[in-house]
């Protein structure tokens, strides 16, 4: 059960392994970064809301595939995106993603999901589901 701020950096040697997985590496498409709503506003990244903890984008002209992910994972954060999960895929599957392994493995496939897999920003709960469906929930 998550019941504080999930640090990100405690979790890198698992989205490192994902990422590789999907043809993405740590060095090259991974961003951790305090404040992931300002890097978006200082990097003309459109429709990112402030208080976003992790978004994905692809960078112009490089074409490289960029996954933001802030630094800390801001307990409350970490619920709202959980509530998010619950109303895509159900309370039952979602209660398997309450650790904070499980949240970030899920967060990191939901990016993939967007930038390889080719969901858009507006197939939130495609993307929640496949995420879960690859962690084999
Ligand atoms: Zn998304």
């Amino acid at each position: 059960m998550i019941s504080t701020d999930i640090l990100t950096k405690n979790h890198i040697d698992k989205i490192s392994e994902i990422l590789s997985k999907y043809g993405l590496a740590l060095d090259k498409n991974l961003i951790l970064t305090p404040n992931p709503g300002t890097w978006a506003r200082d990097k003309g990244v459109q429709n990112i809301k402030i208080w976003d903890i992790a978004f994905s984008t692809t960078e112009h002209p490089s074409e490289r595939k960029l996954i933001i992910f802030s630094e800390i994972m801001p307990y409350n954060s970490v619920r709202s995106i959980l509530s998010r999960i619950d109303f895509s895929i159900g309370t039952r599957r979602c209660k398997k993603l309450d650790s904070p392994e499980s949240f970030i493995t899920h967060l990191t496939l939901h990016e993939i999901a967007h930038l390889v897999k080719k969901m858009t920003q507006e197939e939130e709960e495609k993307a929640d589901d496949w995420a879960a469906k690859e962690m084999g929930i």
